[in-house]
């Protein structure tokens, strides 16, 4: 077998939903779930919750219907509501709260007949720009809506722009908007994701949606997950499978584009891009073998990298590595290759084995 999986640990992930609900006291919680479960398996990580979760989000229909046939008790929130008409008559019958988010979605749901009536989430633009209604938008629909045949509860929700920066002006602005709309009678309320759960209080409401905050990884750049009180949930181990030693002067990997300064002993490591660890990530970017630090080398191939081993001499084939994880946080090999913990995440493939820690 290939010596690549990725652990998931689900205490972990019940310790950061726990800690999730003590940031918003008394308040429910989404627990975001779309994309797989940010790539940790989203059966499990349900299975894992259930009972314990007020509900989950997710990004799609598909998504949800898989959600549901684990969880028949929870709600279940389509972020972005349906893509087509033809969606309405299932979500209904799937029972899910729908986000409405323009008028194509408020037309289509005022069309059609559903088996029961939905609970309906009012996306207001607060200032995102991506998706929902201006604030006088939200006033018309929150009009036409609230009664409606095919509501049930007729809720207010939008989304932070930059709330991984604290204290970025967007975010008073956007809570402005939000606040603002709340002389109308909205039976629930929902502005927060993972970085206003845990620095935003004024943002909490009645349901808060945590995401990359349940899978133990941080939403600022500059706080780590650890400081946060926030526990890994993913790491991605792999071994050596092969070790040499080069002379100075030679070079590694494709395109030959690191050249040992010095007589090298070189790694070969089972994880490539084709794993979803980044092609991108520089020589130097850190990797654990046998729990230590040493420096990623050349170009990343689709099933191997390779580290430079010149200063653990004792490595040998078949030693552990690990990508992220426990021992190295997902956000600083992010921050290393220019991109997100979501991202890493997200991108694990469906090749590499998850292997659940209960
Ligand atoms: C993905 C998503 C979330 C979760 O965001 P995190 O930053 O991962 O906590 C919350 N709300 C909406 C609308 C989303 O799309």
């Amino acid at each position: 077998m290939r010596p690549l999986i990725a652990a998931v640990d689900l205490s972990a992930l019940r310790h950061n939903h726990a800690l999730a609900k003590r940031c918003a006291p008394g308040r429910q919680a989404f627990a975001v779930v779309k994309a797989n479960a940010y790539g940790h398996g989203v059966r499990e990580v349900v299975a894992s919750l259930r009972g314990e979760a007020d509900g989950f989000a997710v990004a799609s229909l598909e998504e949800a219907a898989e959600v549901r046939a684990l969880d028949d008790q929870a709600r279940v929130l389509l972020l972005e509501g349906c893509f087509e008409p033809a969606e309405y008559p299932l979500a209904a019958q799937l029972g899910l709260d729908l986000v409405v988010q323009g008028p194509e979605q408020a037309e289509a749901l005022l069309a059609s007949a559903p088996c029961r009536p939905l609970n309906v989430w009012l996306k207001l633009d607060s200032g995102m720009h991506r998706l929902g209604f201006s604030p006088e938008r939200v006033r018309h629909w929150h009009a036409r809506l609230r009664g409606a045949a095919q509501v049930a509860e007729l809720n207010l929700i939008s989304h932070f722009a930059c709330a991984d920066q604290r204290g970025h002006s967007l975010n008073e602005v956007q809570l402005e908007s939000f606040l603002e709309l709340l002389d109308l009678e909205f039976d629930q309320r929902s502005l927060a994701n993972s970085a206003a759960v845990l620095a935003l209080p004024a943002a909490h409401m009645d349901w808060i949606r945590p995401g990359i905050m349940l899978y133990g990884a941080s939403p600022f750049a500059d706080l780590d997950a650890r400081e946060l009180g926030l526990k890994p949930v993913m790491t991605l181990s792999a071994q050596l499978i092969a070790v040499r030693d080069i002379e100075k002067g030679e070079s590694v990997g494709y395109g030959a584009t690191w050249e040992a300064d010095r007589p090298s002993r070189i790694g070969t490591v089972s994880c490539g891009y084709a794993d979803g660890y980044p092609r991108h990530a520089p020589s130097g970017t850190p990797v654990l073998v046998n729990g230590r630090r040493v420096p990623l080398v050349g170009r990343v191939s689709m099933d191997m990298l390779a580290v430079d081993l010149s200063d653990l001499p004792e490595a040998r084939v078949g030693d552990s590595v690990e990508l992220w994880g426990a021992g190295l946080s997902v956000d600083e090999l992010a921050a290393a290759c220019g991109t997100l913990g979501y991202e890493l995440l997200t991108r694990v493939t469906a090749r590499v084995p998850r292997r659940y820690l209960a």
